[in-house]
């Protein structure tokens, strides 16, 4: 059984392919907690754009028809669904197509609303560890834990290429380098590093230590007073 408290909240943020997913998935396995993927949600939010011929990068476009899209997402880390409109799109949303047009969707304002209610029902309650790229600082400032990872460019690029079967790394870094520009620089809850969040650097760890780390990090944060 696991010794953490069951209302605890994990908030995971940082640059795309640092290892949030899997380090996310590893702990929130290791400590029997839920698991919500936000990222997830914006990519879901994407694909359906793409599907229903609306201009990824025309913000009023989406925001006409933003209210119309029905997103469920599991929390069981071990098997994180997500749906849109009943369809099952946890393959879909890792397109290349989505991932190409996600960091544009999500600098919508209204985009961003409606999945912070989304975001905010799943975590109430607690006992779950949740990624993204604004949890600590806007999506649920109160977390008990607050991480910001990070990992070396060329290694977030390696290690994309090995997940996804991809052979040219210098095009993956150059994407991964644009989502975290576009991400960084919007009006609306930036990625940023929130003031109280851990700043872990995952480069020169394999992904069981970085699950370990973490681990210890949140055990110690519910056993403290
Ligand atoms: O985590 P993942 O790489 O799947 O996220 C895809 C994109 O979704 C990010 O590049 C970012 O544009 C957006 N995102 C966000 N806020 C979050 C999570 C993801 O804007 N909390």
């Amino acid at each position: 059984m696991s010794a953490v408290s069951s209302s605890i909240v994990v908030a995971v943020d940082g640059t795309s392919g640092s290892g949030k997913s899997s380090t996310c998935r590893g702990v929130a396995t290791a400590l029997g907690l839920r698991y919500l993927d936000t990222g997830a949600q914006f990519r879901a939010m994407t694909w359906w754009c793409l599907e229903n011929g609306v201009d990824v990068h025309d913000a009023d476009a989406i925001t006409a028809r933003v209210d119309e899209v029905v997103i469920v997402s599991g929390t069981d880390p071990g098997d994180p669904t997500i749906t849109v409109d009943g369809i099952d799109v946890s393959s879909a949303i890792r397109s290349e197509a989505v991932t190409s047009a996600v960091s544009p969707v999500s600098t919508v304002p209204a985009v961003r609303t409606k999945l912070l209610e989304l975001q905010r029902s799943i975590i109430d309650g607690g006992g779950i560890v949740v990624e993204g790229r604004d949890i600590g600082s806007v999506v649920w400032p109160h977390a008990q834990v607050k991480l910001y990872l990070t990992a070396d460019p060329a290694a977030r690029a390696a290690r994309r290429a090995q997940e996804e079967g991809g052979s040219d790394l210098s095009a993956t870094e150059a994407s991964l380098r644009e989502r975290d520009r576009i991400d960084s620089g919007r009006t609306t809850a930036p990625l940023t590093m929130a003031e109280d969040a851990v700043h872990l650097d995952t480069t020169p760890y394999a992904l069981a230590e970085v699950i370990d780390l973490v681990v210890e990090l949140v055990e110690r944060a519910s056993s403290a007073p």
